[in-house]
């Protein structure tokens, strides 16, 4: 039998308006439900647990349109099944984080801060900051 493993994901609105207590509302801001053009479309999807049995959910939002959103679920679904990264657009330094975040439950606490700064030093030596760094190489036709 083959299984799909694969979460279908979610799609939804979401924008960045904060409650009372400074924290992001997300799909629950009450003007999404009265206006349609409030905010942006969202995508959910779960990815591959971490080693020690996490759960992780990858989410993008930004998206103009309900069918934009739905491409790129459709696109990182698709991506997922053929065992690559969800997200083709994905950044090497965010990609090496990722990996980290995946295998430090096994690694002891000194090694997992020497490869914590050594992408650190990497996403800035190659780009110049840690949180604007290029965008992967992809083979995506
Ligand atoms: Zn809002």
């Amino acid at each position: 039998m083959n299984h799909n493993r694969h979460s279908p994901g979610r799609i939804y609105r979401r924008c960045g308006c904060r409650g009372k207590h400074g924290k992001q509302l997300g799909p629950r801001c009450p003007r999404l439900a009265a206006d349609p053009r409030h905010g942006s479309w969202a995508l959910a999807i779960d990815v591959p647990r971490t080693i020690d049995g996490r759960r992780r959910t990858l989410r993008r939002s930004g998206f103009t349109t309900h069918s934009e959103a739905e491409t790129a679920l459709a696109k990182m679904r698709q991506n997922l099944a053929a065992g690559l990264r969800p997200d083709p657009t994905e950044t090497v330094a965010a990609y090496l984080l990722d990996w980290l975040q995946t295998v430090g439950p096994r690694l002891r606490p000194a090694t997992l801060a020497r490869y914590r700064a050594y992408i650190d030093t990497l996403a800035r030596t190659l780009w110049g900051s840690r949180t604007r760094p290029g965008p992967v190489n992809s083979s995506d036709g």
